[in-house]
């Protein structure tokens, strides 16, 4: 069957399923039910859809599902707008003097899992619209206040009042989620992880102008990190250098709650990198002040559970979260937004496998195959950091190769369609027999 020229979708499974939020997490939930044969319906706050954010990444192994969205039409999109390091690669500079210890080549480009780095609202763009193309109904400017479920059926309440009634409903309403207190119970307590990152992406105008940062724009995108203790800068420009965008992460105690859009100060940026190369202030005056966030970076304990009515969690098994929701990343990770998407393209699968009759199955199915994976994916926001930031210089002089971004196969090679199809089946009996 095919609900667009393009798109094949499997035979109708009856399933209505409710999204709240249309982030990555949601949308791609949406996408992946069309293909899997459900009937998804999302409910998003935002009034209309706006470019939000800055520099995002997805990793291969999201790549490989956006790959599979009408035979590469959507990837090619996607590829239009992020960033091209082919020839460039990534220049790692010791944070002093400025050296470049290693250039960390690109891998050769997989046509059917490309990697995207990228602006987060024009990616999202392309996401938001071919999800419409293929009928999903969205429904914008609806804040989503309750949850209900029965064994029969559940839904939400919008802020009007109204009632919508589904079969099982996906919470994808991001890293402070309400479907996280109202359906699991669940207190979120974040703590302050002792880290901050400082964030921009403006236009290259002024950087093209001066002699010592044209470098950077004049042939192509770029891609440069300066490295020092407890601190590191990333810098790239952008669609063929005429956009840029960093991001510096640094020691901050301070214990508020993060946001995409505190603003930053100049002057503080210049504090922390009194002592760095001096082409990182250079690179940092270029910012106008008003694009520039102060973001952050609270961790939160793993969540017991992700799903209603399973573990400690009350209620009838039919409401779950994904994405942010479920489990919020550390960006050193460059994972978060990957595995929002690998959580959407699973839970689809296993309704399908699980069939109408059996929700509760596909949902409990759907935190056993992706928890631990994820907790293993969220560790590494740390432990790259940690490499980065307790960077031993004369370890690093004999093996330059120890200071690169790690890009580790069991991430990156993973393909969660493939998996969840080959375990989805043995995984749901487990877990309706456990469950009767
Ligand atoms: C405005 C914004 C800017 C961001 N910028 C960046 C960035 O520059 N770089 C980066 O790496 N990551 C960014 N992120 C986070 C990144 O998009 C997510 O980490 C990742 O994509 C996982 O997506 P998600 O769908 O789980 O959550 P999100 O992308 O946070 O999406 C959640 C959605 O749910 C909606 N929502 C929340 N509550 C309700 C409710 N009660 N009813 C209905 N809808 C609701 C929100 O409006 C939002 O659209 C940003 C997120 C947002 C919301």
């Amino acid at each position: 069957m095919a609900v667009s020229e393009t798109l094949e979708t499997k035979p109708s499974t009856g399933i209505k399923v409710i999204i709240v939020g249309a982030g990555f997490g949601g949308l791609t939930a949406a996408i992946e039910c069309v293909r899997q044969g459900h009937s998804p319906v999302i409910y998003e706050a935002f009034p209309e859809l706006k470019i939000l954010g800055d520099i995002i990444s997805f990793g291969p192994n999201a790549g490989r599902i956006f790959h599979r969205w009408s035979n590469g039409k959507i990837s090619r999109k996607m590829r239009e707008l992020s960033i091209d390091l082919t020839d460039y690669g990534f220049n790692i500079h010791k944070w002093d003097t400025g050296e470049i210890v290693i250039n960390q080549k690109t891998p050769v480009k997989d046509e059917t899992a490309p990697v995207f780095n990228g602006h987060r609202g024009e990616l999202h763009e392309v996401v938001f619209n071919y999800a419409k193309e293929i009928g999903v109904e969205i429904n914008l400017g609806h804040r989503v206040e309750n949850y209900f479920e029965t064994e029969a059926g559940a839904g939400i309440i919008l802020e009007n009042g109204t009632k919508v009634e589904g079969d099982v409903v996906i919470g994808s309403d991001g890293v402070r989620s309400k479907a996280r207190t109202l359906v699991l119970g669940y207190e979120d307590k974040p703590k302050s992880s002792g880290y901050a990152v400082w964030r921009a992406w403006f236009s290259n105008k002024d950087m093209l102008a001066d002699p010592e940062t044209k470098q950077f724009c004049e042939n192509g995108d770029t891609f440069n990190g300066w490295i020092g203790p407890d601190v590191h800068f990333l810098f790239s420009t952008i669609k063929d250098g005429s956009d840029c965008c960093w991001v510096l992460t640094h020691r901050d105690e301070a214990d508020i709650a993060e946001s995409w859009s505190f603003p930053g100060y100049l002057k503080d940026v210049y504090k922390v990198l009194e002592g760095w190369d001096p082409m990182c202030k250079k690179i940092v005056s270029k910012t106008p002040e008003s694009v520039l966030v102060d973001w952050k970076l609270v961790y939160r304990d793993p969540l017991p559970t992700w799903v209603s009515g399973y573990g400690s969690a009350p209620g009838h098994g039919r409401i779950c979260l994904v994405g942010d929701a479920a489990h919020p990343f550390l960006p050193t990770s460059a994972q978060g937004a990957t595995q929002a998407l690998e959580d959407g393209v699973t839970l689809a699968v296993l309704l399908r496998k699980a069939g109408k009759n059996n929700i509760k199955g596909a949902l409990r199915a759907y935190q056993e195959v992706r928890y631990d994976r994820v907790r293993k994916v969220q560790k590494t926001g740390e432990t790259t950091r940690d490499m980065w930031h307790k960077t031993d210089w004369e370890v690093v002089k004999k093996n330059p190769e120890t200071i690169q971004f790690p890009r580790e196969d069991w991430i990156f090679a993973f393909d969660t369609e493939k998996h969840t199809e080959e375990v989805g089946d043995e995984i749901i009996a487990n877990v309706t027999a456990t469950a009767a």
